[in-house]
């Protein structure tokens, strides 16, 4: 077993036992901890209040990645989300260095940490995948008004280590039951990736009111440009699940390039190719529903509930084969 680096303490902290570093930010730090009160296991993000704000004051260049707003609004909808494929936020407190999100442990860590060092991309396993992230984005665009905004890899989590099926695996009969709780892939015949969820609300924004399911603010007042804008920005949304899906089923990114000039005038062109070898064997079903979600015009991307009608996600997998 490795050696444990030595956790930091912090003050507001002491009904906590942090274990492990789990992620690092630019302003935050997330650990996996144990609830002394409860005995049971959490992750703890815990953000540096100070250099968030000198941040935010600082470089207009920054990158927008690097201005993440006040955590408060992060909390505030978080706190208003109940979905399984939605972390959860157990509680929320702060010191004057720090604030403290205290939330459901996702053991199994990020979603491409696992899967990309497996090289693992079946089209069902795929498809397993990515239906619970659009069953969240569906649920924060459709029910809570909310856009994520930072939709990636990096923010999709496992609940628990997964175990991805491997090329020869030790079949095991068909359980609907399991199936339903992650643990089983129907037509990857074993093994199990349980729950993804997303994760990082830290740039996610309300777009809609709720009660009234109109723009935020005084509609009458509202310039174009902000009522475009609220209209195109779950579709932010939509672009990225286009990426994890296109990066899922090969296993890298549809826009790369080592110059920032080149990527960026790649990704404002919308210039992606279904690279050979890679692609060969992939459906056209998925590549189809992938060219409606990296399409350059917002208003002719897929909507969330366009996405989910597409074939590609109904189809259903191919039966497992029989135990041997
Ligand atoms: P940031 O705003 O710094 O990106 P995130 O909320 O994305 O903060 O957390 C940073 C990283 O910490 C994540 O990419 C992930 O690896 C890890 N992490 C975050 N939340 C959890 C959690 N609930 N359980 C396990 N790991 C987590
Ligand atoms: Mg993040």
């Amino acid at each position: 077993p490795k050696a444990k680096s030595k956790m930091p303490s912090y003050k507001g902290l002491e009904n906590f036992r942090l274990d492990e570093k789990m992620g690092d930010g630019a302003f935050s730090n997330v650990y996996s901890a144990v609830d002394l009160s409860s005995g049971k296991p959490v992750a703890i993000k815990v953000v540096r209040k100070h250099e968030l704000n000198a941040s935010q004051a600082g470089d207009k260049h920054l990158n927008p990645q690097f201005k993440k707003k006040p955590r408060v609004t992060e909390v505030q909808i978080m706190r208003g989300t109940n979905h399984p494929s939605i972390v959860k936020l157990f509680s929320f407190s702060e010191s004057p260095e720090h604030y403290f999100l205290v939330m459901e442990l996702m053991a199994g860590g990020e979603l491409f940490h696992q899967i990309v060092k497996l090289t693992y991309f079946s089209e069902n396993l795929s498809r397993h995948v990515i239906l619970q992230v659009a069953s969240a984005i569906r649920y924060l665009h459709e029910e809570r008004g909310v856009v994520h905004r930072d939709i990636k890899p990096e923010n999709l989590l496992f609940e628990r280590i997964p175990i991805i099926p491997s090329k020869n695996p030790t079949r095991r009969p068909y359980d609907e039951e399991k199936e339903d709780e992650g643990d089983f892939i129907p037509g990857v015949g074993g093994g199990g990736i349980g729950r993804v969820k997303i994760a990082d609300f830290g740039l996610s924004k309300v777009v809609w009111n709720e009660e009234t399911m109109t723009p935020c603010g005084t509609v009458g007042y509202t310039a174009p440009e902000i009522v475009k804008d609220e209209r195109y920005s779950k579709s932010v949304d939509m672009w990225a699940l286009g990426c994890v899906l296109y990066t899922l089923l090969c296993g890298f990114p549809p826009f790369y390039d080592e110059s920032i000039n080149v990527l960026t005038e790649k990704v404002a062109r919308g210039y992606y190719t279904f690279l050979s070898p890679w692609w060969d064997d992939i459906s056209r079903s998925a590549k189809d529903l992938i060219s409606h979600l990296l399409c350059v015009d917002p208003a002719q991307r897929y909507t969330i509930d366009e996405f989910l009608a597409h074939p590609w996600c109904n189809e259903a997998p191919a039966p497992p084969p029989p135990p041997t």
